[in-house]
């Protein structure tokens, strides 16, 4: 059975791990690119767009293709649309894992927005010195708030922004550097997407234990009707049901 695996996560990248040794299954990994220096998971790999959904549905007949699975980013919307229309297209089974996002705590301090947009608008009356946490593909909604920033993205935007400061960095983060990054940069509010998870949740712990505010963006729904799951186990399970 082959499988397209759609991936550019951890979890992507475990599932894989998984599956390298799963009898009977035949699993290709697909990513975007865009990282430089990308974490390649275990097995084949393919690299770069399809080409929209025409080209995603075309990819699939050619491959030969039996089912889908999305593992792709949770604010990664536009993959998981074309995911849900090519395999309609065809006739294939798609299953999306998403990790499940992240809960408000006793102590958390959360402004929920609907996009990054709206996390630019307001962040003027929560804090004067931000530390966003979006990645580099958005930072632009935030050239123009005029508070000070620092952004931290794992490779540099194009070009590089002269109204913020950068890190790069990629994650896993731990409690105590990111508790110390943000007294050291005196960081008064924390700009994030609910990408849940552990690989990141550090700085919202951090955040907790300093009562640092945090804006949090609303992550995208997945298509109606399209079947969800929240860890690799299930999706390993979905698939030997399959086989
Ligand atoms: P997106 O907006 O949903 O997708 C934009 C386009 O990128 C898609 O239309 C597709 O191009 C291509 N693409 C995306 N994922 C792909 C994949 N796994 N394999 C092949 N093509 C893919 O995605 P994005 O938000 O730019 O994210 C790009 C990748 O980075 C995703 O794979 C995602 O898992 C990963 N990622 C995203 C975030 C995030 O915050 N968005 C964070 C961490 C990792 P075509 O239309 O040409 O097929």
């Amino acid at each position: 059975m082959k499988v397209l695996l759609l991936g550019g996560t951890g979890e992507a990248r475990q599932l894989a791990d998984a599956l390298a040794d799963e009898p009977g299954l035949s699993v290709v990994s697909s990513l975007a690119g865009r990282t430089a220096e990308a974490r390649v998971p275990d097995g084949e790999v393919r690299l770069g767009g399809f080409g929209g959904v025409d080209g995603l549905t075309a990819w699939l007949r050619d491959n030969k293709v039996d089912c889908v699975v999305d593992a792709t980013h949770p604010f990664a919307a536009t993959i998981t649309e074309h995911a849900v229309e090519a395999t309609r297209a065809v006739g294939l089974p798609l299953l999306v894992l998403r990790r499940a996002g992240w809960r408000e705590q006793l102590g958390d301090r959360w402004v929920w927005v609907g996009s990054t947009d709206e996390a630019a608008a307001v962040l003027p009356s929560v804090g004067a010195r931000a530390f966003l946490t979006i990645g580099r593909q958005e930072l632009d909604a935030f050239a123009e708030v005029g508070v000070w920033m620092l952004a931290r993205c794992v490779d540099a935007p194009e070009p590089r922004p002269s109204w913020c400061e950068l890190i790069l960095s990629r994650g896993p983060y731990s409690l105590q550097p990111e508790l110390d990054l943000l007294r050291a940069q005196r960081i008064d509010v924390l700009v994030t997407k609910d990408s849940g998870g552990d690989m990141t949740s550090a700085k919202l712990e951090a955040a907790r234990a300093l009562g640092v505010p945090v804006v949090i963006v609303r992550r995208p729904p997945v298509p109606a009707g399209v079947d969800v799951v929240e860890e690799v186990d299930q999706v390993v399970r979905w698939l030997r049901e399959r086989r």
